[in-house]
């Protein structure tokens, strides 16, 4: 079906254009090329600890200090009067460096990390005349649950590698997540205004509209927030029930569609047992140690989803949507590692693949409730218009029937004429052949009326074997000699008959009017001309 590879070809569409938008680049690459050095993560210490990320300890304090030393020729060989040090992707809420016990700069809020600078990628400059025999950079982060690096180490390079490492980090981290948010707004509105106008009210609109609106919410994982207005451990909370929130409803707008209570198993449990955790647990510590193992059930859900959609036993495009949007949300779960594996370095910078896929499902959505209920409103339009049809014409011949050509004769405006045709002797041909062959007479003279009068003449069969022609327009002479000629036409028709050849003549009675007039008084004119051809011996036209 041709609905079905729409949807497979704007799927290969989002997922092409979520992997461009989504950022795989090796800030390292950039860093070396330009004659600057990167520190490793692993040489930074505190005494304990090195930079690598993990989960901290419940005893360690919310501030650590980790040092790395440069020598002054690393230093020295870059470019400018500053040296730049990047660091993107430290997990802590705030932190602060240090050149030589120099203050050089802060990230977000030390005094109680109300900040969110985890995706922002940042470059501190420090000038030359700061270094030594000895250069010790030292950095304090205000972590309340996570510390280290994620993906990358720090880079010291000159200042115009740092500004378009930061440039091109910023564009992929916030920009593009900004755009998605914007884009969550702009689906929501649509699939609810869908959801209102449609008549069969498909709840599965309103599952995944809030499903992108808990995504939209999740997002601001993806933006630098220098300031928050309440704790972080309350923003986090809300940041990772979000994502359970996005998947929950995910779950249940498959569940309107194929009404199985399992599809929504493990999507509703991990997403209780995250809320219950946010409530229950104190410290960010715990509530990390509980997430990073439900994120397994948000796969799990996903492949029971694809699984499903795949192998459901209905022929909906809505399946095709689901199958397309599960196996797209799968791929994108295993590009991270993936992407790790073939370039290495930074990794899902934004969130907008995600986004796109979301939008995806809820555009396919709404197009195949539109598509659908266009069919039905042309079926039944044309189901309406097949009904009228029938009731305006003649069954057996196909010509209008007598009532239409009243209401024709009604609505007229004159100058016309009428012409009424009565068959002559026509009892005696169903008397002689039978009634089927009366009828394949009756079938046969009004084929020949369409055949031979103009579109504009109105046929219709006014009775048995009596018809009506109106010529609009038509004066009395005209119309006579249509109708004669008409007449003389039939006359020399053979027509066959089981075997037999069956001659027929009609009588013809005509009248006309000027202006409008009673529609009564015109066809009684036009029977008695009738009667009068009839009475002088039939098969002629009277006036
Ligand atoms: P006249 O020349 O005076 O018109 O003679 P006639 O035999 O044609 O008489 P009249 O017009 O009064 O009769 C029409 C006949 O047409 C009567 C009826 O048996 C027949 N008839 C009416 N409707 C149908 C029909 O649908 N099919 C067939 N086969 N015959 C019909
Ligand atoms: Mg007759």
């Amino acid at each position: 079906m041709k609905g079905k590879r729409y949807i497979l070809i704007a799927a290969a569409v989002v997922l092409i254009t979520g992997f461009i938008l989504t950022f795989a680049y090796n800030m390292n690459n950039q860093v070396e090329k330009s004659g600057g050095f990167i520190i490793p993560k692993t040489t930074f210490s505190d005494g304990t600890y090195d930079l690598t990320s993990r989960i901290k300890d419940k005893v360690e304090p919310i501030i650590n200090e980790f040092s790395a030393y440069a020598s002054r020729s690393d230093l020295e060989s870059i470019a400018g009067d500053d040296f730049h040090i990047i660091i993107y992707r430290l997990n802590s809420q705030a932190y602060e460096v240090y050149f030589n016990d120099t203050y050089i700069g802060t990230v977000g809020d030390m005094e109680n990390g109300r900040s969110h600078t985890y995706n922002s990628p940042n470059s501190f400059a420090v000038s030359k005349s700061l270094i030594s025999d000895y250069n010790k950079i030292t950095i304090r982060t205000y972590g309340i649950y996570m510390t280290g690096l994620e993906t990358n180490s720090i880079g010291v390079t000159d200042e115009e590698t740092a500004r378009k490492i930061n440039g091109i980090l910023h564009l992929f981290s916030s920009g593009f997540t900004m755009t998605g948010i914007g884009a969550i707004v702009f689906g929501i509105l649509i699939s609810l205004l869908t959801y209102m106008r449609s008549d069969r009210k498909n709840k599965a609109l309103v599952y995944l509209s809030l499903a992108v609106a808990f995504l939209g919410i999740y997002s601001l994982e993806y933006l630098n927030l220098p300031y928050l207005s309440f704790p972080y451990i309350l923003f986090k909370k809300i940041i990772i029930c979000s994502l359970y929130a996005c998947i929950f409803f995910f779950g249940m707008a498959f569940r309107e569609y194929y009404n199985k209570w399992h599809l929504v198993g493990v999507s509703s449990t991990i997403f209780i047992i995250v809320l219950l955790a946010a409530i229950f647990t104190g410290t960010l510590i715990t509530f990390k140690y509980i997430y990073d193992i439900t994120n397994f059930g948000i796969v799990v859900s996903l492949v029971v989803w694809f699984i499903h959609s795949l192998f459901a036993d209905d022929n909906s495009e809505e399946r095709y949507v689901f199958a397309a949007s599960s196996l797209m949300l799968m791929i994108l779960s295993f590009s991270d590692i993936l992407q790790m594996v073939i370039i290495g370095g930074v990794i899902s910078t934004s969130i907008i693949n995600h986004v796109l896929i979301f939008i995806f499902i809820l555009v396919m959505l709404m197009n195949v409730e539109l598509h659908r209920r266009n069919v039905r409103i042309s079926n039944e339009s044309s189901q309406r218009s097949l009904f009228y049809r029938q009731s305006i014409t003649d069954q057996l011949t196909g010509v209008y029937n007598k009532n239409h050509m009243l209401k024709i004769l009604e609505d007229e405006i004159p100058p016309l004429s009428i012409a009424m045709l009565d068959l002559d002797k026509f009892k005696e041909i169903n008397d002689r052949y039978g009634h089927q062959c009366g009828d394949h007479v009756l079938e046969h003279v009004a084929a020949k009326m369409k055949d031979e009068f103009r579109d504009t003449d109105i046929i219709g069969r006014y009775g048995g074997d009596e018809f009506m022609v109106i010529l609009i327009g038509c004066s009395e002479r005209n119309a006579f000699d249509i109708m004669n000629r008409f007449r003389m036409h039939l006359e020399m028709d053979k027509i066959e008959y089981d075997g037999n050849e069956i001659k027929v003549t009609t009588s013809v009675g005509i009248s006309y009017i000027r202006e409008k007039a009673e529609v009564k008084k015109l066809i009684k004119n036009a029977d008695e001309a009738l009667y009068r051809a009839k009475d002088s011996g039939r098969n002629r036209v009277s006036i």
